[in-house]
């Protein structure tokens, strides 16, 4: 029996050589996973440089938005001011400084309301004629003061004076980056004034991007650490030049870095898990060498080195599986042959099922096909496609492919999930063409919506139509009710708005409570008239918000093309008009543009400019209607009503100025005027005379209206209980609580508060009751139908009951006949006021009333 050494010693291979052959494989191995960790540090290091790099794309996204939307602000302001007809009057042969400084048409609230730093006009002859710099007025050359030569932009602007175009350009003023705005003289769409066929004079818009306005631009839209760069920061990444090649500098913001989380998170779990691997090589080399060591036979050595390579194969299987990747190969005819385990757990779909199945038939390519790009004779392999397919819930997945040759003639390649970051893509894109609350269309979206469909070019018999819809009384649902209120209404008429339009219209939403819609197929106003009463209806139907039911309504301007205009901002601007009548009628209907609507609007604007000026320059008037007691004919105070002459149209009542006040603002310094005027005056009264002065609602929102009140009566030494203040119910309708506050703080200084125009509104009555009125006044309407009505008679005599239940004053206004007098006595009214008893009077007229009433020691 031969000795059991003997036949494992037969095939005489070196023990040294078994050792060596699996080291060599273990060390061949180990070296492939060498260089599958090196790949996947690499990769990682690639998509974090990817993160940054979109990160930063983002950011200098959002820095180009910035300064886009600076432009476009700028651009429509000049516009407003330079193609418009007294513009063109009074600065284009020669400059009326009265007009536009002083009178403050084209003056100092250009800086103070606008924040412009800069505006100049030059005229015909390339001379500065007119300039005002931070508000001042200045005799500068724009050239000088800009630091370089402007004929070329003044040339340009000229050429677009015909199309009414502006040029905008930055250019570096000393160190500074500049916007400037250019735009010729026109007068605009003023039908009254003439062009002279000369060279126009240009009106100059200079916006300086100091580091003020800079942090304000990066605040609103996100960008960190937004500032001018310096010499240094111009070569690196991170920056918006500014006008041609950067000459006006440019703009420098904090690098995003995302990815130093990305890495300090992933190195060192690569590093240990490399760690590991080494481990386990060296304790697999110790066995090996050891195994091969007690073994003589090369039988044994080769069986062990197929295991070696067997594990060592499981092993690259299990690192291909690790990586997020999947691997495929295809043969010739570009069937899948291969697809690594991954690919189910990423795709969803079975391997079992796809291995034999052509490639095309998975992997979709947005032009051709897999097949016909991996033909492509020279193809680079480091380039990569990106691919879609269905996954296996049937929705849409990208991913990139990246594929080698192989030398059995087919192919191998790895495919890379890359949804999430096409989906990011997306929604980027999505979010900068859509209202982030409602999820609507926003104003870039319309434009280019309304630019396609006028390219169009709509007829007469197939309009397009723009709806301008602004929701009525929203303001109070946001103050009462909170923002998250308001939100939920907004979203809400959002989608009643979607539901009433047809496939092919478009709902955006282009400002706080402002909607647009472009609605095709209606050829007729009837049609469009349907529409109208079909939307305001949709949005008066209650909303609920948190239990309660929230009432809002809308106005709507309309404006058509190519009737009305065929060039989205008129159709908008036109629109926008449109949309103002409907507010000025009333609410809660709508109004076609017309042509006159637009000279309405420049005479109206001329009118707020000529207001502005002539509250500065003392051009109101206080008349004065005298009270009465009724019992006795006893005058017990007088009202004090506001006028203004104005030097062109001469005595203005109230009604038709007050609304431009409360609108621009003015009403405050209006108001002042008013109070202090009354209080002085009726400091110089008999002591037993009031005098009451009528309040705008906008003042209680104001603020601070206790603290006016009080200086008022400070200063003219007039005592409070001779004050009276005449509000509407209004007042409280648009913010109950602060109202309430307000009138307790007016109590306590010691005022007198009436409650005027009663009986109109909803609910007066409750509000008497709450509120700590001291009268109220009759509104005239039911006193003028005294005569005729015996309902209104008992209205009158209920009214008074009331008041004096509540034990307020009551007073009836517009007495204009005996009649209303014998009545009123009847119902034992307390006070009266009205054309009978006396007109509103100028201050000489009152104060002789006063001196004859004295001679008679009646007051
Ligand atoms: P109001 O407070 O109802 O003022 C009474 C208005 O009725 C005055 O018109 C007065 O001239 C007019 N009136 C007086 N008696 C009669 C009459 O017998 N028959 C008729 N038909 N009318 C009579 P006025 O002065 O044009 O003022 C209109 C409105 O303008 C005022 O209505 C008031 O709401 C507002 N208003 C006037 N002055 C001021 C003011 O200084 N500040 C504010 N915020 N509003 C003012
Ligand atoms: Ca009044
Ligand atoms: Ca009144």
């Amino acid at each position: 029996m031969p000795k059991p050494e003997a036949i494992i010693a037969t095939p005489a291979v070196p023990l040294n050589s078994n050792v060596a052959l699996a080291k060599a494989s273990l060390f061949k191995f180990a070296g492939l996973l060498g260089i599958v960790f090196i790949l996947a540090t690499g990769l990682l290091f690639f998509v974090a440089k990817n993160l940054d790099s979109n990160e930063e794309s983002e950011n200098a996204f959002y820095a180009q938005k910035a300064v886009e939307s600076l432009e476009k602000n700028l651009r429509s302001t000049i516009k407003d001011y330079a193609f418009w007809g007294d513009g063109y009057l009074h600065l284009h042969k020669t400059v009326d400084t009265d007009w536009a400084f002083t009178r403050q048409n084209l003056g100092p609230t250009l800086y103070s309301d606008f924040g412009l730093p800069g505006l100049f006009v030059v005229n015909a002859a390339d001379r500065t004629v007119y300039s005002v710099l931070r508000g001042e007025l200045n005799t500068v050359d724009a050239a000088n003061w800009l630091g370089q030569p402007i004929g070329a932009l003044l040339a340009q602007a000229r050429q677009g004076a015909e199309n009414e175009a502006v040029v905008t350009t930055f250019l570096n003023v000393h160190g500074m980056p500049a916007l400037i705005a250019a735009a010729a003289l026109t007068p605009g769409a003023d039908p009254t004034v003439q062009p002279d066929n000369g060279p126009s004079s240009v009106l100059l818009f200079v916006e300086m991007l100091d580091s003020a306005k800079l942090e304000a631009m990066g605040k609103d839209y996100g960008i960190k650490g937004l500032h001018i760069a310096t010499p240094d920061e111009i070569h690196k990444s991170s920056i918006l030049p500014l006008g041609e090649g950067g000459s006006a500098g440019g703009l420098h913001w904090e690098a995003a870095t995302p990815s130093t989380r990305l890495l300090g998170l992933m190195l060192p779990l690569i590093a240990i898990a490399a760690l590991l691997v080494v481990f386990m090589i060296w304790a697999i080399i110790r066995r090996t060498t050891a195994a091969a060591r007690a073994l003589d036979c090369s039988y044994e050595s080769l069986q062990l080195s197929q295991l070696a390579l067997a594990q060592s194969e499981a092993r690259f299987r299990d690192v291909a599986e690790a990586s997020s990747d999947w691997i495929w190969e295809i043969d010739q005819q570009w069937r899948f042959t291969y697809l690594s385990e991954r690919f189910e757990s990423v795709t969803g779909l079975s391997r079992d099922l796809w291995i034999g199945a052509n490639i095309d038939d998975l992997l979709r390519m947005e032009l051709g096909t897999v097949s016909q790009w991996l033909s492509i004779p020279k193809r680079r392999q480091s380039i990569s496609v990106q691919c879609s397919y269905v996954d296996l819930k049937r929705s849409a997945r990208f991913t990139r492919i990246s594929a080698r040759g192989l030398v059995n003639q087919g192919f191998r390649g790895t495919a890379t999930d890359i949804t999430d970051e096409v989906e990011a893509r997306r929604r980027i894109e999505f979010l900068s063409q859509h209202d982030a609350l409602t999820g609507l269309p926003n104003r870039t979206r319309l434009q280019e919506f309304l630019d396609g469909k006028l390219k169009a070019a709509p007829t007469p018999e197939h309009p397009l139509v723009m709806l301008i819809l602004d929701l009525d009384r929203f303001k109070p649902v946001n103050d009462l009710l909170g923002h998250a209120a308001g939100d939920e209404v907004l979203n809400e008429v959002s989608r009643r708005l979607g539901e009433c339009v047809r496939s092919g219209d478009l709902v955006a939403r282009i400002g706080g409570d402002e909607f647009v819609l472009i609605l095709n197929d209606l050829g007729s106003v009837e049609q469009v008239e349907i529409a109208c009463r079909r939307l305001i209806d949709s949005i008066e139907k209650p909303v609920k918000v948190e239990d309660q039911e929230v009432f809002v309504s809308a106005s709507i301007g309309i404006a058509m093309a190519p009737n009305d205009a065929t060039q989205a901002a008129e159709l908008l601007r036109y629109a926008d008009i449109a949309l103002y009548e409907a507010k000025a009628g009333g609410r809660k209907t709508w109004r076609f543009y017309a042509n006159e609507m637009n000279t309405k609007i420049i005479e109206r604007r001329q009118l707020e400019n000529d207001l502005r000026y002539g509250i500065a320059h003392g051009e109101l008037r206080l008349h004065f209607q005298p009270r009465f007691r009724i019992a006795d004919g006893q005058m017990v105070g007088a009202e004090a009503l506001v006028r203004w002459q104005h030097p062109r149209r001469g005595l203005i009542p109230p009604d038709t100025f007050i609304p431009i006040a409360e609108e621009t603002g003015l009403i405050l310094a209006l108001s002042n005027w008013v109070l202090t005027t009354a209080c002085e005056r009726a400091a110089r009264w008999p002591t037993n005379l009031f005098v009451s002065v009528n309040l705008s609602p906008t003042e209680f929102q104001r603020g601070n209206l206790v603290e006016r009140i009080g200086v008022a009566i400070t200063t003219t030494g007039l005592q409070a209980q001779r004050l009276e203040l005449e509000v509407t119910e209004s007042v409280m309708l648009e913010d109950a609580l602060g109202a309430l506050e307000v009138m307790r703080a007016l109590k306590r200084i010691g005022v007198r508060l009436s409650m005027d125009d009663f009986g109109t509104g909803y609910s007066s009555l409750s509000y008497l009751r709450s509120f700590p009125f001291d009268g109220l006044k009759i509104d005239r309407s039911f006193v003028s139908r005294l005569g005729e009505s015996e309902e209104d008679r008992s209205i009158i005599k209920a009214i008074v009951g009331l008041g004096r239940a509540l034990s307020l004053s009551v007073t009836a206004e517009g007495i204009e006949t005996v009649q209303h007098m014998d009545l009123l006595k009847e119902v034992c009214c307390e006070e009266g006021q009205g054309y009978f008893l006396s007109r509103p009077l100028n201050n000489d007229d009152f104060e002789s009333l006063l001196m004859a009433g004295q001679e008679l020691g009646k007051t």
